[in-house]
């Protein structure tokens, strides 16, 4: 993804005083004027009312805002803003109307074609903010199906990520910023979801031998944003009733919304869709410098020790693997590149360090007494 600039006016929302900025749209927004130096995060930034072609951005938290005048930059501003249209306001309205005409048609779509076709046709139309709302519904009901692994947020590890995340981003065709989170599990899995989230569970990192390999999931998951497969797997997963409850705008009570968790952790992406994120993470991963090959080495480590574990969340359930995709992944990644790969040793260390082991304090005393559930023990984590 390129920076786009463009000049505009900062208000700090308590004086009156309008102050000329250049703002820089990366994966944040950066504003900077002679005395306004801000650095906000796409999550926070809201669309406010203003007379077109004029743009309003407020930020979440707080009473600034920024203002300018740019087709261009507006649009790329919506197209990486999940959250740019949360709130209530004057366009949502027209939008909503839109998206329950687009899901009522749905219905009917369904209905003559079948849900996975009618998926298909329906997941780009999804509108940003519908998608990103059902992201973090989704995100939600994982964590609690997983759960409630923690979140890995060591602070070296996660610049090194969130770099990373940015490189295998640049120039490629992604509907959004992806937002990748990271959570301590024993299960090496990564899951592309809605709105752009991808969720990396540990183990995926432990079982990672360079840097290389974890860009090449970490891409292949990029692979599934860009196609918007989760929104068309939770699409076909929901089925109808899922659809009349974005129409009624009913996403969290909904028991339809457990399913869809589900699915998203267990279902399989169709062949095609496999095959086009595979592509797309060997273009990412040879674009940052890296061997895109080395996607083919973690995929085919990861399935043979996923042969003894016949848990539902396992990696191949949602992304089933073959020899054949392993094959085509060499061919299209070419000559292996001479530079030392994507990431620096430090760098690969730091993003190692991302979720240390807890510490074990007195806890693990006391749970000697405990009995035997019949269970086997609990293996050990590596880092
Ligand atoms: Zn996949």
């Amino acid at each position: 993804m390129e920076a786009i600039t463009t000049t505009g006016t900062f208000f700090d929302g308590i004086s009156a005083r309008p102050r000329s900025v250049t703002l820089r749209l990366t994966f944040r927004l950066d504003i900077v004027g002679e005395d306004v130096a801000r650095d906000w995060s796409l999550l926070d930034l809201r669309a406010a009312d203003a007379a077109a072609p004029l743009m309003r951005v407020n930020h979440a938290q707080g009473p600034e805002s920024v203002e300018f005048a740019d087709e261009a930059f507006a649009q790329a501003l919506m197209a990486r803003c999940p959250d740019l249209n949360r709130t209530e306001g004057g366009s949502g309205v027209t939008r909503l109307v839109l998206w329950s005409i687009a899901a009522g048609l749905s219905v009917l779509l369904t209905a003559i074609y079948g849900v996975p076709a009618a998926s298909g046709l329906l997941a780009p139309l999804v509108p940003q903010a519908i998608e990103a709302q059902l992201g973090r519904s989704v995100d939600g009901q994982i964590v609690t199906l997983l759960d409630d692994p923690p979140l890995c947020n060591e602070a070296a590890g996660r610049a090194v990520l969130d770099r990373l995340t940015a490189r295998l981003s640049e120039g490629m065709a992604l509907p959004v910023a992806p937002q990748v989170s990271v959570r301590r599990h024993k299960i090496a899995n990564a899951l592309a979801l809605p709105g752009g989230r991808v969720i990396l569970l540990s183990d995926i990192i432990a079982k990672a031998r360079n840097g290389d390999e974890l860009a090449g999931i970490l891409a292949h998951e990029f692979g599934h944003v860009a196609a918007r497969d989760p929104m068309r797997s939770v699409i076909t997963a929901g089925g109808t009733s899922f659809l009349l409850s974005l129409v009624l705008g009913d996403l969290t009570g909904s028991t339809v919304l457990v399913t869809v968790g589900q699915a998203a952790i267990s279902a399989g992406y169709s062949r095609d869709a496999e095959r086009a994120a595979d592509a797309y993470a060997v273009a990412a991963v040879k674009r940052a410098g890296g061997d895109g090959a080395a996607l083919a080495a973690i995929l085919e480590r990861i399935t043979d020790a996923d042969d003894e574990k016949p848990d539902g969340i396992s990696f191949l359930r949602s992304h089933p693997f073959t020899a054949e995709r392993a094959a085509r992944i060499r061919s299209l990644a070419g000559e292996k590149p001479t530079g030392s790969g994507i990431l620096s040793e430090a760098e690969w260390k730091s993003l190692q360090g991302l979720c240390p082991e807890p510490a074990k304090p007195e806890k693990a005393k006391p749970e000697k007494t405990r009995p035997n559930d019949g269970k086997s023990p609990t293996p050990t984590e590596k880092l």
